[in-house]
């Protein structure tokens, strides 16, 4: 019997590993039944504990989403990391920070303790959490929770509201709370108006939520305070950093230490039920399963956190990097010159000079340890005189990147290094960063392509070694390669059959795709030979021939557009094979040169496969 190939419909209903890994925690971890429901606030004593959904956002804005992720619950305490940071961007940090400490109290969430000033140990506990919204009700007046239940939405990517049984509820039955308040107040954290902060407070912990909410809300956290999903900057990175900060130490009450120790992820949990954790520059996660353990966080929340980050290795302090996969590539033009075709007197000036252009191709991220070990490896050549960086394949840069990058263009400024820059598209992110950096900067210029950023550091090395780059000058049909060693009678002949053409800058000589009808030579000017995908194959000056390849295929195979006013003498095919029967010799020899010329082509073109496979 002949083994059945899946459908494509199972390929299309497969579920990403990720989804699956969620799926099992779900399945798993819902045989847990122990905790219990907070019931101290008498709404919350109400929900079902049954309920249990995960979701997980990526920093790509994939939101994964198993059982009841859709399930609206209160935020409770989730709610303070975001208005901890939403405050020290709306107050400044200065007046945050001489508030409301940032150390871990090891106490309960509901401990009505302050530190030796008589301050909050920090925003993550009640007493924290109270006086940060204190500080905004202060402000703000009337509008505080307004201001707090917007900046919540904007994390979560939707417009959130409070669930008005639950903030009765809490406003009722919270003297623990009421009793926090009037503590801060005595000692000056807190205004007068005690009432009016904690009305805030009660509503800012009420606000409904998902499970797929946190996660992406979790997710901003984690990715410097841009909102995966929609991509939002919703806070500064200072206010995100310092806000993970406090998660790590004391995100999860007298549990913070061990839960740091062993998950490693910055958390928060809430009395509803949710878990929210962020690991920066990697993911966001959420999770609602009413069931508290001893410490007021859900059971089945810390199981999931458990498995997600001991399944594929994820505590934060247990990273590596390796510097050396940033370089893709690192030759000089002597191993991979650029595509501009060079007459002798350029190409002797080049091979004397082969390591003064310097090319280190990158990839990935332009981190400390990449950008350092880039100059240390410049460093282990001779010193060129012009280095192109290609970026292209550079995702992004760190500011600790950025700074080292300025640092070492520095120094090679003051060496009489010029720094070439190809890959980055102006006006894009990454050249922004790279410009804030370098703009002081004289030796340092850009290039979109490689090859001409390549072929500019190329023709500086031809100019400082006496040689010129005349684009006017005119050729004659003696100096082709193409046509070396054909005789005085013989040139004579050819140039009979020639017509002196001319092109306007712009111009597109040979189109792909057209029957190859003529030859050409290139007697002025610049033209170049790009693929119809845009590749570009060669850049010709004068003296050089092009749609030469007509003496083995039929059709054009890539358009030659003129870089500048040319001219040019064009052969038609016909007359030329007239031309080779009448003169063998001759023929004989533009074959050979023509043989030559594409082995001399494709040794340019294996010798860039191999440094690109083998650096
Ligand atoms: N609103 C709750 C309270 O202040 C929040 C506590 C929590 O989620 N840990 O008691």
């Amino acid at each position: 019997m002949k083994p059945q190939s899946p459908s494509a419909s199972a390929w299309t209903r497969s579920r990403p590993p990720l989804l699956r890994f969620l799926d099992t925690c779900l399945n798993e971890f819902s045989a847990e039944t122990s905790g219990a429901v907070a019931d101290y606030i008498p709404e919350l004593g109400k929900a079902d504990p049954a309920y249990f959904g995960i979701s997980l956002a990526t920093l790509d804005g994939h939101v994964y989403e198993v059982g009841d992720s859709r399930v609206p619950f209160t935020i409770q305490s989730m709610s303070k990391p975001f208005v901890f940071a939403l405050a020290l961007d709306l107050l400044g940090a200065g007046k945050v920070e001489s508030a409301i400490g940032v150390e871990p109290s090891g106490d309960p969430f509901n401990s009505i303790r302050l530190n030796s000033e008589n301050h909050p140990f920090n925003p993550m506990v009640n007493a924290g959490a109270i006086a940060c919204t204190g500080l905004i009700q202060a402000s703000k007046g009337a509008d505080a929770f307004e201001q707090i239940r917007l900046a919540l939405g904007r994390f979560a990517g939707r417009d959130l509201s409070a669930d008005e049984a639950v903030y009765a509820s809490e406003s009722q039955t919270g003297d623990r709370n009421r009793a926090i308040a009037y503590l801060l107040k005595t000692n000056a954290v807190i205004s007068d108006n005690v009432a009016d902060v904690l009305d805030v407070y009660f509503r800012q912990c009420a606000v409904l939520v998902t499970a797929r909410d946190i996660a992406v809300m979790a997710a901003t956290l984690a990715n410097r305070g841009v909102n995966p999903v929609t991509g939002e900057q919703v806070l500064t990175p200072y206010a995100i950093s310092r806000t993970l900060s406090v998660m790590t130490s004391s995100g999860m009450y007298d549990y913070a230490g061990e839960w740091i120790y062993r998950i490693g992820i910055p958390a928060k949990s809430g009395v509803g039920g949710g878990i929210l954790a962020a690991l920066p520059a990697r993911l966001g996660l959420g999770s609602y399963s009413p069931k508290l353990d001893k410490h007021g966080n859900s059971v089945r929340g810390i199981k999931v956190c458990q498995a997600l980050s001991s399944h594929y290795d994820l505590h934060m302090l247990n990273r590596s990097d390796d510097a050396r996969n940033a370089i893709i590539a690192d030759y000089d033009i002597g191993k991979s010159p650029s595509r501009r075709v060079r007459r002798p007197q350029e190409r002797e000036i080049l091979a004397a000079h082969e390591q003064d252009v310097r090319v280190i191709e990158l990839v990935g991220t332009l981190s400390l340890s990449a950008v350092d070990y880039v100059s240390r490896r410049l460093a282990g050549r001779p010193r060129p005189q012009f280095v192109v960086f290609d970026l292209h394949r550079v995702t992004s840069t760190t500011r600790a990147g950025a700074r080292l990058v300025a640092e070492a263009f520095q120094e090679l400024a003051a060496l009489n290094v010029t720094v070439i820059i190809s890959g980055v598209k102006r006006a894009s992110k990454e050249w922004n960063t790279l410009r804030e950096w370098t703009a002081e900067l004289k030796n340092v210029r850009d290039f979109y392509l490689l090859d001409t950023a390549i072929e500019w550091a190329e023709d500086q090395i031809v100019y400082r070694y006496g040689g010129s780059i005349d684009f006017h000058e005119t050729t004659e049909l003696t100096e082709q390669p193409l046509l070396a060693g054909l005789g005085g009678d013989e040139l004579t002949d050819l140039a009979s059959l020639c017509t002196i053409r001319t092109y306007q800058s712009g111009a597109r000589i040979v189109a792909a795709g057209d029957p190859a009808a003529s030859l050409f030579f290139l007697r002025s000017g610049a033209v170049h030979v790009t693929l119809p995908d845009g590749v570009r194959l060669a850049t010709l000056t004068a003296g050089m021939a092009f749609g030469e390849m007509a003496l083995l295929e039929a059709t054009r195979s890539a358009d030659v557009f003129a870089d500048m006013a040319a001219t040019a003498f064009e052969v038609p095919l016909k007359a030329f094979e007239r031309f080779r029967k009448q003169h063998p010799h001759a023929s004989e020899r533009i074959m050979r040169n023509l043989a030559q010329l594409l082995a001399d082509r494709l040794i340019v073109a294996n010798a860039k496969v191999d440094i690109l496979t083998s650096t």
